[in-house]
């Protein structure tokens, strides 16, 4: 992302406008930002840099939409649209997996991974919501009860940039699912992919304002979202300091939100595991999007029995890791911006100073073009476990190894941190895989696997800092419903 002025010399790059009401607008003062591809730090493309005027245009059109033909149709129909656009999406997924790998720099098979995931939210949800079932209770004699589901109204989505397309889909379609009107701020450093599935939706038949997508900075479009006085509901994805931001600007006109931000979440190597099968899974849990993955499996507890044999295994697997460019369609491309390369050289830098010992080191791609925020993925051994390696989210390739000495133990370091996002336990005791799994303090845990945010009917969220709410699986569309309870006397 950079901002340019009109005058730039970037106007001769492609721009792709808002969505508001069904209509692509430019921002209302007609400002522009820059997209960078992160292979090589160069300018590509163009978004609007929305205002509070553009915000408010498009809650207006969403409200509108809420009152009026959207949300008119009846469940069957909304479920219908919505299965519609997750196979145009999936018709789409070429031009729109190209387009996600080079705003985010991610290797365009995970950019096509991302849309199969894309398309099977709104398939998912667009077949759940004439299945969103109210309920009825018993009373005193004379009285019916019954609990219905009601949609929020307008619903906001601030969207980072790690995963655009899943992370726009599992909070939006189940959104949309549940009869809400939705207004989407994506990332100012990747949101073309969101830009063009609004505008399959408005072509497949969505009614205008249902979805509206308002592109710009965080502190400017992003800020006047979290705060607008017509917004029902919040959906958030990033980090814990925004997080805070915006459930204090939320919280001023007193609306619920979901949180989700982040983790450190451990992987459990007990010395029975199948060393064979977890080795790969491990190392693409932190190398998946450049660990730039709020579920990446950033510390490998191993106990220590079996940890110079794992850790053996690991470094040498690890070694092999390459990242380059998102069309060489290596393992990991580059981090999404300059300030997040700086952010994890910084972590680097400061393990280095310590001493921390460097297990294994991935390779850059000699290719890889210059000016690409590319970032040598890197594997530390034996971290103590009060060092920021152990404890700190570094959003990057940099995976920490730790021994523990027992079941207990093991348990307490994976605890041990303020964040509770996923887990991973790999052990041949079917026993200790229950009690284990049981004890973590977090949303998800894998048993003998590790799904990094996979899983479109997966319940996925944090407790403690990791935030709070749930999305993807049936449990997202309680969050975007309020219940509400009527009571008849019929004697
Ligand atoms: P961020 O949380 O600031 O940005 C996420 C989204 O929030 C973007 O759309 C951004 O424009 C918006 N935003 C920013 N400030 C806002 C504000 N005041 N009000 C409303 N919306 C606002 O993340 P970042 O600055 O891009 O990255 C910083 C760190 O966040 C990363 O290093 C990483 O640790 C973490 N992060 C986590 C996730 C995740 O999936 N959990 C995703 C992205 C970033």
């Amino acid at each position: 992302m950079n901002i340019q002025s009109k005058e730039s010399a970037s106007l001769a790059l492609p721009f792709s406008a808002n969505i508001i009401g069904g209509k692509n607008v430019e921002a209302a003062d007609g400002r522009i930002l820059d997209v960078l591809c992160p292979s090589d730090g160069q300018a590509f493309a163009r978004i609007a840099r929305s205002g509070a005027e553009d915000v408010s245009r498009a809650v207006a059109a969403a409200r509108k939409a809420f009152e009026g033909d959207w949300g008119r149709l009846t469940a069957l129909e909304r479920g219908r649209l919505l299965m519609k656009l997750g196979e145009a999406i999936a018709d789409h997924a070429p031009e729109l997996a190209a387009l996600e790998s080079r705003d985010t720099g991610k290797p365009l098979k995970h950019g096509k991974a991302d849309m199969v995931a894309a398309a099977r939210y709104f398939e998912f949800y667009g077949s759940a919501a004439d299945k969103l079932y109210g309920d009825t209770l018993p009373f005193l004699n004379g009285y019916t009860v019954a609990i219905v589901n009601d949609p929020h109204g307008v619903t906001g989505h601030i969207v980072p940039w790690n995963y655009p397309a899943q992370i726009f889909g599992r909070s939006v379609a189940a959104s949309l699912a549940c009869g809400n009107a939705c207004v989407v701020k994506p990332a100012e450093d990747a949101c073309l992919s969101l830009i063009r599935i609004a505008e399959l939706a408005r072509d497949i038949g969505f009614p205008d304002g249902a979805l509206n997508i308002v592109a710009g900075l965080g502190s400017e479009a992003g800020a006047a979202l979290s705060s607008h006085p017509d917004v029902d509901f919040i959906s958030f994805t990033g980090s814990p300091q925004t997080g805070t931001a915006i459930q204090a600007a939320a919280a001023r006109n007193n609306i619920g939100v979901t949180m989700e931000l982040g983790g450190k979440s451990p992987q459990l190597l007990f010395a029975d595991a199948d060393i064979e099968t977890a080795v790969p899974v491990v190392i693409n849990a932190i190398i998946q999007n450049g660990g730039q993955t709020c579920s990446a499996g950033s510390r490998v507890l191993i106990e220590r029995s079996a940890y110079a044999k794992f850790s053996k295994a690991i470094a040498e697997r690890f070694a092999k890791v390459r990242a380059g460019a998102h069309d060489r369609d290596l393992d990991m491309g580059a981090m999404i911006n300059a300030k997040q390369k700086a952010r994890v050289e910084f972590y680097l830098k400061q393990a280095k100073e310590q001493g921390q010992h460097v297990l294994a080191q991935g390779v850059v791609d000699a290719d890889a073009p210059a000016g690409g925020f590319y970032v040598a993925p890197t594997l530390f051994g034996d971290v103590p476990r009060d060092n920021a390696l152990a404890i700190e989210e570094v959003f990057g390739p940099v995976l920490s190894l730790m021994p523990f000495e027992d079941e207990a133990d093991a348990i307490a370091l994976a605890n041990g941190t303020p964040y509770g996002l996923v887990a991973g336990v790999w052990t041949g005791d079917a026993k200790r895989s229950i009690r284990v799994a049981r004890a973590m303090r977090c949303g998800q845990v894998f048993v003998n696997g590790y799904g990094a945010g996979g899983g479109i009917e997966l319940p996925f969220g944090g407790v403690k800092r990791s935030g709070h709410g749930r999305e993807k699986g049936f449990e997202a569309l309680r969050e975007f419903c309020a219940s509400k309870t009527i009571v008849i006397n019929h004697g």
